[in-house]
C-alpha cells in the first residue's frame, strides 16, 4: 500500500514501530521487526517523510491495531526536504496535524495527495503566504478549516476594526454573534488577508491564531509547533 512515513520509534534493541499515513487505510502503526538492528531489510526507506509502497499484514484479532511490516519499496526518499530546517519543521508539523486530527484507519485520499504535494513543495523555498496557504488547506481537508473572511455564524462581512477568532467555532465572529468563548482578538485587516500576508508581522499574527487554534482542537500543544516556532525565530 502506498504510504508516507510520519513517525518512527525504536522498540527494544532490534525493532521499530512506524506510523504510516496510507492512501487506502489512513493512518496505521506498523511493527518493523529487525529494522533497528539490520539496515538490510528496510534500509533508509523508513526515514521520516519517505514515500513508500509498504507490504504489511493487517492486525489479526479484535482490538489489535498494529500491522506487521514485511517489505518496502521506496518511491521517493524526499531527501531534499531534510536539507532545510524550516522545511523539515513545517513537514513535521503538517505530519503531526494529520496524525492528531484524523482517526486511525480513516482514509482520506485528498489528505494523502495533499500531504505528498506539501512535502514536495517544502523541499523548495516558500513564501510566508504560501506556508500559511498550505497549512490552512491541510486543516480544511482534515475537517478543521479556519474561516477568516466572514462571520462563521451569520456569514456577514466583518466591519469592525478588530475581530474575535473563536476556537470552538473555528473562525471569526462578528460583534453581533460574539459570545463569551475561547479565542483571540485580531485586527480585521490581517484576518481578511490571512492567506495573502506579506509582512513578517502579519504572518506571525496569523500563525499565532492558527497555533492556538490547533492546540485547542488537539487539546495540547504539539512538540512540532514549538519546534517550528524555534526554527522560525532562529532563521530571521
Ligand atoms: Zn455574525
Amino acid at each position: 500500500m502506498e504510504s508516507l512515513v510520519l513517525r518512527q520509534t525504536d522498540y527494544g534493541d532490534h525493532d521499530k514501530i512506524v506510523g504510516l499515513y496510507t492512501r487506502k487505510h489512513g493512518k496505521i502503526s506498523a511493527f518493523a521487526a529487525s529494522a533497528k538492528r539490520s539496515q538490510k531489510r528496510f534500509g533508509s526507506a523508513l526515514d521520516l517523510f519517505s514515500h513508500i509502497t509498504a507490504n504489511a499484514i493487517s492486525p489479526a484479532g479484535q482490538g489489535k491495531t498494529l500491522w506487521r511490516l514485511q517489505s518496502i519499496d521506496l518511491i521517493n526518499p524526499n531527501v531534499e526536504l531534510r536539507k532545510n530546517l524550516t522545511s523539515l519543521a513545517y513537514a513535521g508539523y503538517f505530519a503531526d496535524c494529520v496524525w492528531n486530527l484524523l482517526a486511525d484507519e480513516d482514509p482520506h485520499e485528498d489528505v494523502f495527495d495533499f500531504l505528498i504535494q506539501c512535502i514536495l513543495e517544502l523541499a523548495k523555498p516558500q513564501t510566508l503566504s504560501n506556508l500559511l496557504h498550505m497549512e490552512i488547506e491541510l486543516l480544511q481537508l482534515c475537517g478543521y478549516g479556519p474561516r477568516f473572511s466572514e462571520c462563521v455564524e451569520c456569514n456577514n462581512p466583518i466591519s469592525s476594526t478588530k475581530v474575535f477568532f473563536s476556537f470552538s467555532r473555528g473562525g471569526v465572529v462578528c460583534s453581533t454573534c460574539t459570545r463569551n468563548d475561547q479565542g483571540l482578538w485580531m485586527p480585521t485587516q490581517i484576518s481578511k488577508n490571512a492567506e495573502a500576508v506579506e509582512s513578517e508581522k502579519d504572518f506571525l499574527a496569523v500563525r499565532s491564531i492558527l497555533d492556538k487554534f490547533v492546540t485547542f482542537i488537539v487539546g495540547r500543544e504539539l512538540k512540532s509547533q514549538s519546534f517550528r516556532r524555534e526554527v522560525h525565530h532562529a532563521s530571521v
